[in-house]
């Protein structure tokens, strides 16, 4: 197994495979499209919290004390504009605590590179768990360009989830950031000319907005 196949996380889960389907389908309207993304980012966002730290704590109950837990460290999610707002909904449903910053991405026509317009990252970001959202893993460009804003920022504990990846873009992300973890639904086989994965799902900020 390489390094970037180590820090790639395929979430093998009845739900996240059936899910992913409806999401593929062609023929799946933006209802279907944006409750079954919400979904899924809840069933990766378990998998990736599965080993945070938690805290001892003694609950009351109405019959007697017992050990509960509360998370360690405070949740930081930063979607990439705009599709990773698409993940957003269903995590902040179990995780309504988790402060929430935003980066913006723009495809520099000449260099071709990533360039941010806008970002807001928590303050708090350096002592948070923080997840990096972004449906597609494509070229790999825009993840490691908003990694870096993260770490800029000084996030330390930084998960990457998204719902499909591929090939060149785990490498590109890893090559850059073989530290930060990778969570997806599927890992697909290849990216067209366009920049799209293939089989994918087409692109999903348009299909979640539903202005494709
Ligand atoms: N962005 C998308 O929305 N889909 C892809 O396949 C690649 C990038």
């Amino acid at each position: 197994m390489t390094m970037s196949e180590s820090q790639v996380h395929v979430v093998d889960h009845p739900l996240v495979a059936t899910g992913l389907s409806i999401l593929r389908a062609t023929t799946t309207p933006p209802d279907s499209f944006r409750r079954h993304l919400h979904d899924i980012s809840v069933l990766l966002f378990a998998e990736a919290s599965r080993q945070w730290e938690t805290k001892r704590i003694e609950v009351e109950t109405p019959l007697a004390a017992c050990a509960g837990a509360v998370l360690a460290r405070p949740i930081v999610l930063v979607p990439i504009l705009r599709a990773g707002l698409g993940m957003l909904d269903g995590i902040t449903r179990v995780a309504p605590e988790a402060a929430i910053g935003h980066i913006g991405l723009y495809r520099d026509a000449e260099t071709l590179r990533p360039v941010s317009y806008y970002d807001r990252v928590p303050v708090n970001a350096a002592a948070a768990e923080v997840l990096l959202l972004d449906p597609m893993l494509a070229t790999g460009n825009s993840a490691c360009e908003a990694a870096s804003i993260l770490k800029a920022q000084g996030a330390k504990r930084i998960q990457f989830l998204c719902i499909v990846a591929c090939p060149p873009g785990v490498e590109q992300f890893h090559r850059e950031h073989a530290d930060i973890p990778i969570y997806t639904a599927a890992l697909d086989p290849e990216l067209n000319d366009h920049g799209y994965i293939v089989p994918g799902l087409g692109d999903a900020g348009d299909r979640y907005f539903g202005t494709g």
